[in-house]
């Protein structure tokens, strides 16, 4: 049994050497948010492409204003868009608006705040001048052809608006990888049904494929497999055809918990069978016909917590990225905790933000079948498993939940 955090570091180490670098497609920017970038992008032209004014006001000679209060002849306008063929001369002052093409002759510009307008033509400046002040100089952000974002980065909105800067109406990103859910069981029926009085619905095919989808992959539902041999065959090669394939359900001890052994009987190889932690302790991970495989416990709650610590990192390692840190922060615990020592423990938790940080405070749960209780939270207090016992007040490390944020 690993502590998680071990587990974790043995997903990321097996899956990034065995691994195969993703497929790349070509895709329209609009439809890139949240996918991995599969090439290198440089700026086209020089960022800014010509000396930018900042502010709105007055396109000056520095130099001219060395005594204040100062005037100067208004000899142009210059609109954003526009620019000004001229010079400026001694005495002289372009109106100038935000994000228009500084004139040559002017190194500064002074905001329109700080002058006076004496007549049309004629503008009195009454602060002292710095030489380049609010001016940003052609190329200060980047120059033609410099290296702007490497392949594997991540596409946020700030990436996506510097694509667009640079001109990338497409870009090449990386293939989105199939992840296939199967859940296993002889109690679940599909959620459109009506459950017989000792069958449950499956939430965890609906849980499971949203997780895969907010990590950036595909999610495939293969469906529902009992608990026998022949039907996870069946299922389990189905899966396989997926990049990666993750069950729920029928990992534990249990006589019809058959997931491991069905898996070895088709070649998998496992890397641990259980890790420290509660819930989700019996947990596994191995690989299979080529694609990493993940058996994650049913109860709910345990399925999700294992797919956060367990399955993410695989997941961007696979869409060609490295791994994100897990939304760990340091809050202040509003309670006493006393949990049982040797497992690490993952309590749904409210987390509130004050003025002296993050609160963090356990949900009423009654245990890792409990949805209605889980749904209270927005967030999970990590208790070590080598501390098990707080104090309230205490700073302890909590895990935010990425659906909710
Ligand atoms: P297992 O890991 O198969 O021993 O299942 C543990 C518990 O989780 C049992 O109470 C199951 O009924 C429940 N469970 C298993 N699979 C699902 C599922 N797909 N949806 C909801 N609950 C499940
Ligand atoms: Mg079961």
């Amino acid at each position: 049994m690993l502590p998680w955090q071990q587990a974790r570091e043995k997903v990321i180490e097996v899956v990034r050497a065995r691994m195969r670098r993703p497929g790349r497609e070509r895709v329209r920017l609009e439809r890139v948010l949240g996918r991995i970038l599969g090439e290198s992008v440089a700026a086209d032209r020089d960022l800014p492409a010509f000396p930018r004014s900042i502010r709105d006001g007055f396109a000056v000679r520095a130099a001219d204003a060395a005594d204040i209060p100062a005037e100067f002849d208004i000899v142009a306008e210059i609109r954003a868009g526009d620019s000004f063929e001229g010079t400026i001369g001694p005495g002289q002052a372009a109106r100038i608006m935000t994000g228009a093409p500084v004139p040559d002759g002017a190194d500064a510009v002074v905001m329109v705040e700080h002058t006076r307008e004496l007549s049309a033509r004629r503008v009195a400046v009454d602060r002292p001048v710095r030489a380049g002040q609010y001016i940003v100089p052609q190329g200060n952000e980047a120059r033609a052809g410099q290296k702007l974002l490497d392949p594997g980065r991540r596409i946020g909105f700030g990436e996506l608006a510097l694509l667009a800067e640079v001109g990338c109406a497409q870009v090449h990103v990386f293939r989105q990888r199939r992840v296939a859910v199967l859940s296993t069981g002889d109690e679940i029926v599909p959620v459109g049904q009506q459950p017989g009085p000792y069958q449950i619905r499956d939430t965890n095919s609906l849980s499971l494929c949203a997780q895969v989808a907010l990590a950036g992959a595909r999610p495939r539902l293969v469906g529902r497999a009992a608990d026998q041999e022949q039907a996870l065959d069946e299922r389990i090669r189905e899966g396989l055809a997926a990049h990666m394939l993750v069950l729920s359900g029928g990992v534990s001890k249990g006589k019809y918990d058959l997931v491991e052994q069905v898996l070895r009987s088709l070649g998998a190889e496992f890397y641990f069978d259980a890790v420290a932690i509660r819930p989700g302790r019996p947990a596994v991970f191995g690989w299979c016909a080529g694609r990493p495989v993940f058996g994650l416990p049913g109860n709910p709650v345990s399925t999700m917590v294992t797919f956060e610590l367990l399955v993410t990192p695989a997941i961007d390692l696979l869409s060609g990225t490295e791994p994100r840190p897990l939304p760990l922060v340091p809050a202040r615990l509003a309670v006493a905790l006393d949990e049982k020592e040797g497992l690490a423990h993952f309590l749904p938790a409210r987390l509130e933000w004050t003025a002296a940080g993050i609160e963090a405070r356990p949900v009423p749960w009654r245990g890792s079948g409990d949805l209605a209780g889980m749904s209270q939270s927005n967030g999970f207090i990590v208790v070590p498993a080598d501390r098990p016992r707080w104090q309230p007040g205490d700073m302890i490390e909590v895990l935010l939940r990425r659906d909710l944020l």
